[in-house]
């Protein structure tokens, strides 16, 4: 992890103008960073690899090998697993730069087990959100917080947002518990593991509604009373964000909310003095190609960095890559969808909210057991300009993992005996159809 290199000395934040509280001392979290999924723990190298074509092209990304509890409990695995590969992994290509490893959607019940093994931790608070604060804290949070009322000019931002105090109190009413169970948990973190070794990401992302900009600021403005040294935030986004599969919903309107986020947490970096690294972190659920134009135009803008999280996309190259491999390997890959579509339901029951597969584009098992190598790999890889592309059978497939987890050594040595095929598919996605468009263009 970082704190294993010389260059991530623990800084201590921006200091702020006002009298809020210093912030406890951190790790810190490099500019542009890319989150990456490796759920069975074979591909890190091949996505490390991405990075190092990437920094080639002259763009600093480091990569954050991020794994959540939940997907630790469907693969069966442990969260050292996950340092123990991505540290391989930066010792085999002599990584020179930064790589963390981050406890994915964690909360107080669950964050344990990652304390030894993860320096980013994801907190994530989206169920918190909506219930209802102490009156107390909410009359004392708005007191606190007059800026917040009236007329608030954010460079940047076109329209000034214009509030009232029982505006400010239902916000505050509605996310200072949400804040103050980020810092219960920071706080636990950062006892445990020492403040000046994490990172500490705050999520809203996995709720119904997206937050709009002037949310963002009584958020950031609560974290920082909270004393949170929050260096990245995944809020909701408008439009849906299905896993594997790219954005659905209004661009330009996504492009303005974006911008707005981006003005709003320069404003309160200044203002409330958080991390001046403080970062936008995009809970991608993988693949969304048509943002990426407007989020490498926007960043700039301000200067800012940026996270991206992406999971399902390494794994799906896995069947990619083994179906591309023939034989035993394409075999394999098809036995996975056969399953796959014997359980439909019970597969996306948990990924609901962020899938929308057509069963009528579902093709039978049968179908599929007549495939070439060919039409398995266009039909699944996301290429969304082959004749071949099948979104429905990638979802399904994207939700689909626990089967291979299931297969177990089998599947493992499959991976292992087809590693140069595989591991050229995984490296080929991240670097071609995300970090290329993301940073280079
Ligand atoms: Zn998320």
């Amino acid at each position: 992890m970082a704190g294993e290199r010389i260059s991530a000395i623990p800084v201590r934040p921006a200091i702020a103008y006002h009298s809020a509280p210093a912030l406890p001392s951190m790790l810190t979290l490099e500019k542009f960073s890319i989150g990456v999924g490796d759920r069975f723990a074979h591909q890190a190298k091949a996505q490390l690899r991405a990075c190092q074509l990437v920094a080639r092209d002259g763009a600093e990304v480091v990569p954050v090998w991020n794994k959540s509890n939940r997907e630790h409990t469907f693969v069966g695995s442990e969260p050292e697993s996950v340092l123990l590969a991505a540290r391989a992994a930066v010792q085999a290509l002599d990584w020179p730069g930064g790589w963390h490893v981050d406890a994915d959607h964690i909360r107080l019940e669950t964050v344990e087990r990652f304390l030894p093994h993860s320096d980013f931790f994801t907190i994530d608070v989206a169920d918190s959100i909506g219930q209802p604060a102490a009156p107390e804290a909410v009359t004392a949070f708005v007191d606190r917080h007059p800026e917040l009322i009236g007329t608030i000019s954010i460079p940047q931002i076109a329209a000034p947002f214009t509030t009232t105090r029982a505006e400010i109190e239902r916000l505050a009413g509605k996310f200072l518990l949400a804040v103050q169970d980020a810092g219960k948990i920071y706080r636990h973190i950062a006892e445990k593991k020492g403040a000046d070794r994490l990172i500490a990401e705050v999520s809203m992302d996995e709720t119904d509604t997206p937050q709009t900009p002037p949310e963002l600021l009584v958020i950031l403005a609560a974290l920082a009373d909270e004393q949170v040294p929050v260096q990245t935030i995944a809020p909701k986004f408008t439009g849906r964000f299905n896993k594997g599969v790219d954005y659905v919903g209004d661009l330009a309107q996504f492009e303005r909310e974006f911008h707005d986020d981006l003005a709003v947490i320069a404003h309160a970096i200044a203002r409330y003095g958080l991390p001046a690294n403080l970062k936008l972190s995009v809970h991608s659920g993988s693949d969304k190609f048509s943002l990426y134009p407007i989020i490498r135009r926007t960043l700039p803008k301000f200067g800012a960095g940026l996270h991206l999280k992406t999971a399902g996309t390494t794994w799906l190259e896995e069947p990619i890559g083994l179906a591309e491999a023939g034989g035993e390997g394409l075999a394999f890959a098809k036995e996975i969808y056969a399953g796959a579509i014997g359980h439909v339901d019970e597969f996306c029951a948990p990924y609901a909210s962020v899938i929308d597969i057509d069963k009528a584009k579902l093709p039978t098992a049968e179908e599929v057991n007549g495939w070439t190598s060919a039409q398995f790999t266009g039909a699944l890889r996301h290429d969304q300009q082959h004749p071949l592309f099948n979104s429905s059978f990638r979802q399904l497939l994207h939700v689909s993992f626990k089967l291979a987890a299931k297969a177990g050594q089998r599947y493992l040595d499959l991976l292992v005996a087809n590693e140069e095929i595989v591991g050229k598919n995984v490296t080929e996605n991240l670097y071609v159809r995300h970090l290329k468009p993301l940073f280079i263009g």
